[in-house]
């Protein structure tokens, strides 16, 4: 029989240092998207304006966050 030692090291995950949330979007119809931005709504308003000219209707849209996660010591 073989014993098993198990050993718990306390993790904390945050933001990654130096680095910012983006948020981009791009258009489900057509090979539109918009540039990377830290300004979520400016990038909702690219959508619309898009909508305005096109009449393109749905997006994706991605909330990008690098995080690092260290030994909470
Ligand atoms: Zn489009």
């Amino acid at each position: 029989m073989t014993r098993a030692v198990l050993r718990y090291v306390e993790h904390r995950i945050t933001q990654h240092p130096g680095t910012d949330v983006t948020f981009e979007a791009e258009c489900l119809n057509c090979d539109w998207k918009t540039k990377p931005s830290q300004d979520g709504a400016a990038v909702d308003l690219e959508c619309m304006r898009h909508t305005g000219r096109t009449g393109h209707q749905s997006f994706r849209r991605v909330c990008t966050s690098l995080a690092l996660v260290a030994r909470a010591e």
